[in-house]
């Protein structure tokens, strides 16, 4: 259905989708801005002024008017754990983006008086105490009041966990029940667990203690992720690079992404990883994987990209930056022959580190390889986290053809790094303009879902303030991003871990039609809304999967969530509250501005014996009203 000023033009090269009326920003050095994007076979056709794309609109193009909002590249989370959260969403109550500890347990009461026996309530992860007013964690007696009967599982980070007596009950801890290695059940003076468990470091038996609850069916767990890859493109979110994880086997645990691939229903592009699961049997692992499947099979929507984020247990750093850094053992004739099999086998992988002293041990075995000629041998690798890499490793890392990915966890554990390592530690971690500097690819995202919030607008606000979710400013002025910045490692950055630079990270012909429309101009907001902002149309592959406010409707409707009690049913994801800009303060002064404007006007209409607003149904003076 053409719009005012576009035209039916010729059929054969007509558009499938047209979105003008937008203030988009390619990301294209060679034509920055446009107003319009023509789309056809999945792909971005044209890229013009509304006028230009007048030749492309035929009978059949669909014309979305966006209303001179912000269009942008899609988002690519270089960093997420999609494919395991997708299966765990519907079961999770999300904490993201609540306010108050109030309303938190608030939530938390409700679902626990909707959970069925035998079920338990799960807040796994995207939210930390410094994001509450109340500046705290939940107390054990405020869950048992909360959930007297339903067992409650709560993740804060990987620091701790808490459960309530239900939860204790169910899953079978005792006064006999020994501390695992790395882990802590507290106890009372009576000998008996408390309710809390710490990560001490390793968070092992808080994933552990989840994984005793039960799971879903297959149908739920195929609606679960598509829910979950929704709430994504709420975000705007079109690309994601999987990192595995704990309890993420392959193949068993990626069955159901692959289905729905295959039934190209997937709404979000994922790349992933491979995930050795088992210590001390991570190389049978990666020896059946690159003898049985490559790193590039499948398709634009779900592809094989390497291994990681872990390749060997030994080797991975867990950061709990409430405790000490940990103490590594000697991991490395392991590791080396796993990063050796890799590379000879033409694999690329990514690598869980979050401390310089992991770093330098890692980059000393990938170039002991370097010196057979064996690195990189042409294979993208890469480290993930990098909070307190030094200059001197990333010169390392630069010269061996690495790249890096930065995530905002700091937005949620900012309060307990700094108290660790003090805030000149904090104002440069991630040093990600030490790493730009360098030329370095570096990639932007979340680590979601169980430390820190899937929205990737938390994290573009990090990139950007360099504040955590407390408000306090952790990052250093020269540490910040622009804007433009932030985004391109929030788009071309994650499309360089996959090798799709080419055809995705930009608007521009040919590339894939990844795009969002904003509900706010990330460009221009104050600073503090960039957390608040969420797409009201995501396109991806050319077709709508998220519309909201004036799109509303435009994306095909999912079926409704199950289980019925889910959580997501009664509460959705993210909890969005309104920007900044429009409450709180501002709202106040505003509030202030209207009283003191109103007497203003009242005194002057009297001096002048005018009638007042809202007396004898006199016409208001267009200059007040
Ligand atoms: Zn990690």
């Amino acid at each position: 259905m053409p719009v005012a000023g576009i035209r039916p033009g010729t059929p054969d090269q007509s558009a499938d989708l047209v979105i003008r009326n937008a203030k988009v920003y390619t990301n294209d050095p060679r034509r920055p801005r446009a107003t319009a994007l023509a789309i056809r076979d999945g792909l971005i056709s044209a890229v013009g002024d509304d006028a230009d794309i007048v030749p492309v609109v035929g009978p059949a193009t669909r014309v979305v008017d966006a209303l001179g909002r912000r269009a942008v590249p899609g988002l690519n989370d270089a960093h997420l754990h999609v494919i395991r959260g997708g299966l765990n969403y519907v079961l999770e109550l999300r904490w993201d983006g609540v306010p108050t500890l109030r309303q938190a347990l608030a939530m938390l009461r409700v679902q626990a008086e909707a959970t069925p026996p035998g079920q338990w309530v799960r807040v796994v992860g995207g939210w930390s105490a410094d994001q509450f007013a109340e500046r705290r964690l939940p107390t054990l007696d405020e869950l048992d009041a909360a959930a007297p009967d339903t067992p409650v599982f709560v993740l804060h980070l990987y620091q701790s966990a808490l459960l309530n007596r239900a939860a204790l009950r169910a899953a079978g801890f005792t006064r006999d029940t020994p501390d695992p290695v790395g882990g802590q059940i507290v106890r009372g003076h009576d000998g008996e667990p408390t309710g809390l468990l710490i990560a001490a470091p390793g968070a092992l038996l808080l994933y552990s203690t989840l994984a005793k609850a039960p799971t879903l069916d297959e149908a739920d767990r195929t609606g679960s992720t598509r829910h979950f890859l929704r709430e994504l493109n709420r975000f705007g979110l079109t690309s994601a690079i999987d990192a595995a994880g704990g309890f993420q086997s392959f193949p068993e645990n990626y069955g159901t992404v692959m289905d729905l691939a295959r039934r190209g229903e997937l709404t979000l592009r994922i790349a992933y990883h491979l995930f050795p699961q088992t210590a001390g049997q991570e190389l049978d692992d990666l020896n059946r994987w690159v003898t049985t499947v490559r790193p590039g099979d499948g398709d634009a929507w779900l592809r094989l990209n390497g291994a990681g984020e872990n390749l060997t247990w030994a080797a991975a750093d867990f950061e709990n930056f409430t405790e000490p850094r940990p103490h590594l053992g000697a991991y490395e004739s392991e590791f080396e022959k796993a990063v050796r099999l890799l590379m000879e086998h033409g694999w690329g992988f990514r690598l869980h580190a979050s401390y310089d002293e992991t770093i330098r041990r890692d980059l000393a075995v990938f170039e002991k390889l370097a010196a057979e000629g064996l690195f990189p041998h042409g294979n993208r690798w890469l480290f993930d986290h990098a909070e307190t890499v030094s200059p001197d490793s990333l010169d390392r890392i630069a010269a061996l053809g690495g790249a890096v990915s930065v995530q905002n966890r700091l937005s949620f554990q900012g309060e307990a790094f700094v108290a660790r390592y003090g805030a000149p530690a904090a104002a440069e971690a991630p040093p990600v303009r030490a790493m730009l500097n360098r030329g370095l690819t570096v990639a932007g995202g979340t680590d979601a879902t169980r430390v820190s919030s899937y929205n990737p607008w938390v994290a573009l606000h990090w990139l950007v303030s360099g504040r955590a979710v407390s408000g306090r400013r952790l990052a250093a002025e020269h540490n910040r991003l622009s804007r433009a910045e932030a985004l391109e490692l929030y788009t071309l950055g994650g499309a360089r871990l996959t090798g799709e630079e080419e055809v995705k990270g930009r608007l521009t012909v040919g590339s894939y039609a990844d795009v969002a429309v904003l509900g706010a101009d990330y460009f221009t907001v104050p600073e503090a809304d960039i957390p608040h902002i969420e797409s009201v149309l995501t396109v991806v592959g050319g077709r709508i999967v998220h519309g909201a406010q004036e799109h509303q409707g435009l994306a095909p409707e999912l079926p409704a969530v199950t289980p019925s009690w889910s959580p997501v049913s009664r509460f959705g994801g993210y909890q969005a509250t309104s920007a900044p800009s429009l409450t709180g303060v501002h709202q106040a002064e505003r509030v202030a501005e209207a009283v003191a404007a109103s007497d203003e006007q009242r005194a002057w209409r009297q001096a002048r014996g005018l009638a007042l607003p809202g007396q004898g149904g006199a016409p208001l003076d267009p200059c007040f009203s």
